[in-house]
């Protein structure tokens, strides 16, 4: 069994919303069209408490894009975004939702990140993605959405580890790039890792 993974796409990732990743938008109409062509598909949700730690206004005198460190884990601080049950973290209404048949949550946890759909940064607590695949019988993934450096590699990386088949469809990807190599340098440790890049 092949499921398609969908990441983020939130309004707070959009142009309008308080983290846009560049030309999010232009991702809805692709993944639409890739989502019929999936026995399985799967959305995954950034989805914060409003203390989160990601958030550069829970840190004295820090700013979005400043690195602190985090359960010995590097942890870059973005604006508030994707907090539980608002308007920002819900999925775009332009997607598909009626296709999707199952929604998991990330960085849930006060105190942690998590830019893999799997596991929080500290591989502390699992989504309950991994068990949910096996149960029904996923041999190999498909990964599209936001963001490609964070997200999307992270999820990719677990998911090797995990034994899937792991395809990124790079078309419908987006990534931040806080520098300027982050999107290119994510695709190569993918790929290295065995995940396919189309
Ligand atoms: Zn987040």
């Amino acid at each position: 069994m092949t499921a398609l993974l969908i990441l983020g796409i939130q309004n707070d990732f959009m142009q309008s919303g308080a983290l846009t990743v560049p030309d999010a938008e232009s991702l809805i109409p692709l993944i639409n069209a890739l989502i019929p062509k999936f026995p399985l598909v799967i959305a995954v949700q950034d989805w914060h408490p409003a203390d989160h730690v990601s958030f550069a206004s829970n840190h004295a005198g820090k700013h979005p894009g400043d690195i602190v460190m985090v359960a010995g884990h590097e942890q870059a601080l973005w604006p508030p975004h994707c907090i539980q049950n608002t308007h920002g973290a819900a999925l775009v209404d332009g997607l598909h939702k009626d296709k999707i048949e199952k929604v998991f949550h990330k960085g849930t946890d006060t105190a942690i990140d998590s830019y893999s759909a799997f596991f929080d940064n500290a591989r502390g607590k699992a989504t309950g993605l991994g068990d949910y695949l096996l149960e029904r019988h996923v041999k190999e993934l498909t990964i599209v959405g936001v963001a490609t450096e964070y997200g999307v590699l992270y999820s990719a990386w677990d998911a090797t580890d995990l034994g899937f088949s792991v395809v990124v469809i790079k078309i419908a990807c987006r990534g931040i790039n806080l520098k300027p190599r982050d999107v290119e340098n994510g695709y190569l440790a993918m790929k290295a890792k065995g995940a396919v890049i189309i």
